[in-house]
């Protein structure tokens, strides 16, 4: 059993910069979560914190219901995976790998039970007698988790694990820690700034902006109820669309004014929206919620001039501006488009958001925050 849970957490630096700002944060026994978020928005810190890496500045951390707070990192049966391996270049990997244990003063016997059957989990048995420069990347990385199998603690942490390795072996490797959480059945946190390392793997994701968590979900509940525009704008490739519109009544129905067109915002939509007669909203499209018409539609047709046409095979991106705005659409690649072309799509209202334009807040809805 190992749950995390941060009450209050809070981070100074040198008295004066903050890094975290109050995080409430419950890891669940067995559960992959992952922060997310932009670099700078306190991320490490907090996974240095449940480490012991760094002080608590305030509030409470527990691990299975105990007070973490002043045990020392070596006694909070927690490991940790770092960006740079920090592998011991003159050890070999089985060293490597025996290193905190032997410190640890287990028994020979035992570390060498520990460090082959890690090295059977990983697929390194081949690689133990190598020193680490005689490995690429993803085995160095391999070696790196192994050390944190043998200790068998009870919570692993990862800080951007992945970022060394080039885009294709990334994938790989993401796909393998998913598959070793599964197998290890263990308590995981990970940061990263890669959205879509968070959405593939997490559990549960943690968005952090600016030292402040912003919204703790699972992947999918964060893409469709995000709340607020960071969140919106941060989940998702290629990201929401924010188009500035004003709200305005006509013919006692409320409609979000563009400029070049109108969208007409659902019944429920329209409910809350009331408080902004008059006011400039964003309104949030996904690329994907854009649909291509070959015509004019007599309502909520948005008639945009293509920029710039990204045919990705499977998809294609387009790149349309209105008069004064732009926006992203995913398209079907079987559609004939040409630069300099006036085309037309249709929002699907119901997967729109609105935000209010000071608070960046989701307006027609009250997302949860977990
Ligand atoms: P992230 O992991 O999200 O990139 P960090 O947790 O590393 O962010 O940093 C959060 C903030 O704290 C940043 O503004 C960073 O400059 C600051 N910071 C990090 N470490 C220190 C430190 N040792 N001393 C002072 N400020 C720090």
């Amino acid at each position: 059993m190992a749950k995390v849970e941060l009450k209050g957490i809070g981070k100074v630096y040198d008295g004066n910069v903050r890094a975290v700002d109050n995080a409430n944060i419950i890891v669940e026994d067995r559960e992959f979560v992952v922060f997310v978020g932009p670099s700078g928005c306190g991320k490490s810190t907090t996974l240095r914190m449940i480490a012991g890496l760094e002080d608590i500045t305030e509030g409470e951390l527990y691990i299975d219901g105990e007070l973490m707070n002043d045990v020392p990192p070596k006694d909070r049966n927690i490991a940790m995976v770092f960006q740079n391996y920090a592998l011991y270049p003159h050890m070999t990997v089985y060293d490597n790998m025996a290193f905190g244990l032997k410190i640890r003063k287990v028994d020979k016997a035992e570390i060498e039970r520990r460090v082959r059957e890690a090295a059977r989990i990983l697929d390194i048995e081949k690689l133990l007698d190598r020193k680490p420069k005689a490995l690429s990347g993803g085995q160095r990385q391999r070696v790196a988790v192994g050390r944190a199998i043998v200790r068998n603690p009870k919570v692993f942490l990862f800080d951007e694990p992945l970022s060394n390795l080039d885009a294709k072996l990334r994938v790989q490797m993401r796909a393998e820690i998913s598959d070793l959480h599964h197998r290890l059945n263990a308590t995981m946190i990970y940061v990263t700034h890669d959205q879509v390392e968070a959405m593939t793997m997490g559990d549960k994701i943690v968005v952090m902006k600016d030292g402040k968590v912003q919204q703790i979900g699972s992947p999918l509940y964060l893409y469709n109820h995000p709340i607020n525009k960071f969140v919106a704008g941060f989940i998702g490739s290629p990201p929401m669309n924010f188009l500035t519109v004003k709200i305005v009544e006509k013919g006692g129905k409320l409609v979000a004014d563009e400029g070049s067109f109108e969208v007409t915002p659902t019944d429920e939509q329209a409910k809350a929206l009331k408080a902004y007669i008059g006011k400039e909203v964003y309104f949030g499209i996904r690329p994907e919620d854009l649909t291509f018409t070959t015509s004019p539609v007599a309502s909520n047709n948005m008639q945009m001039k293509i920029s710039v046409i990204e045919p990705l095979g499977a998809e294609t991106h387009l790149f349309l501006t209105t008069k004064t705005q732009s926006c992203v659409a995913r398209c079907s690649p079987d559609n004939k488009y040409s630069i300099g072309e006036t085309v037309n799509f249709t929002p699907l209202m119901e997967k729109g958001k609105f935000f209010d334009k000071d608070t960046e807040l989701s307006i027609c809805e009250t997302p949860t925050t977990e």
